[in-house]
């Protein structure tokens, strides 16, 4: 099923709502399939207004678009393992946030992240993996010592710490975004997916998005 091309959200909490909702059709096994349409991928030829920037991990079972049941032209989306933040990725959302105005910022990641395992398995074991995957370990060091000291073992309690702790990350590194949230236009926000359910849930938020939006 194609439909007619939505109105673009555009303050945070309309982003934050049209994503849940999306989610939520996903979820449910009624997806919309909003934007796929052939007639929209010619009027989306000119320029990109997308409403939401995903940070996601490149896990493939967590395609964005997919699980947000949106189309071409909806989603800016930035994917490394775990969701790594380095220059490139803070260069992509600076980009989508002060270039393309979107008015929401999105941290996503997913139980059994096998980016997170690998980091907790470097750590048990005491030793790192080789090549640049050392990366991975080395930026969820601080996530997986935090845990240990609070009595932390399940792994996707690690995730969401790691998700908690990337908005925070986004927020301080890129200036811009910050200043943005902070004038109410933009907000970020951390969700967890299930992969069995396929939910999002929240995990943190900063921001003006609290409608919408269920306790942690
Ligand atoms: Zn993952």
């Amino acid at each position: 099923m194609t439909v007619a091309d939505p109105i673009r959200p555009v303050t945070p909490a309309q982003a934050l709502t049209e994503l849940l909702a999306g989610n939520s059709r996903f979820a449910r096994g009624r997806p919309a399939h909003l934007n796929q349409g052939a007639g929209h991928r010619a009027r989306s030829a000119d320029g990109q207004r997308p409403f939401a920037a995903i940070l996601g991990c490149s896990d493939s079972r967590v395609a964005a678009e997919i699980v947000f049941d949106r189309g071409l032209g909806d989603l800016f989306v930035v994917r490394t393992a775990g969701h790594m933040l380095g220059a490139e990725v803070l260069a992509s959302i600076e980009f989508a946030v002060l270039g393309l105005d979107v008015p929401l910022v999105v941290v996503l990641d997913h139980d059994r992240c096998g980016a997170v395992a690998a980091a907790i398995a470097a750590h048990d074991s005491g030793r790192a993996p080789t090549g640049h995957l050392r990366v991975v370990v080395e930026r969820l060091s601080p996530e997986i010592l935090r845990a240990q000291a609070e009595g932390i073992t399940d792994p996707d309690a690690i995730t969401r710490l790691h998700i908690a702790s990337t908005a925070h990350r986004l927020l301080d590194d890129a200036p811009g975004l910050r200043g943005r949230v902070d004038a109410g236009r933009c907000a970020v926000v951390g969700l967890g997916y299930a992969l069995a359910e396929g939910r999002v849930d929240r995990v943190v938020a900063h921001g003006p998005v609290t409608h919408g939006m269920s306790a942690p």
